[in-house]
């Protein structure tokens, strides 16, 4: 599989480190309940069809990218740079 990234054209998908989903995952507090914190940790969906993730061009350029694919064709639809906090407050 090939990722293209965005700074650097397109690469082994050995040059990049997965991350996991890039959906927004709410990281519970200390002080909730174990169940909770399992769900956070332990339980993904299985999505067939569209997802996003999150890989890091480790041996490229150490940019984080969300990578949109497709689970069923194994399609690598599109792929951007994740924006910095700062640069979506400007
Ligand atoms: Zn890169």
């Amino acid at each position: 599989m090939r990722i293209l990234c965005p700074n650097c054209g397109d690469r082994d998908i050995r040059e990049f480190y997965y991350r996991g989903s890039a959906q927004d995952l709410h990281r519970p507090n200390l002080e909730d309940r174990l169940s909770d914190w399992h769900a956070f940790l332990h339980l993904r969906d299985n999505t067939a069809g569209e997802i996003r993730d999150l890989w890091y061009h480790e041996k490229g350029c150490n940019s984080w990218l969300v990578v949109t694919r497709n689970t069923m064709t194994h399609e690598i639809i599109k792929t951007e740079l994740v924006k910095n906090t700062d640069e979506r407050r400007a």
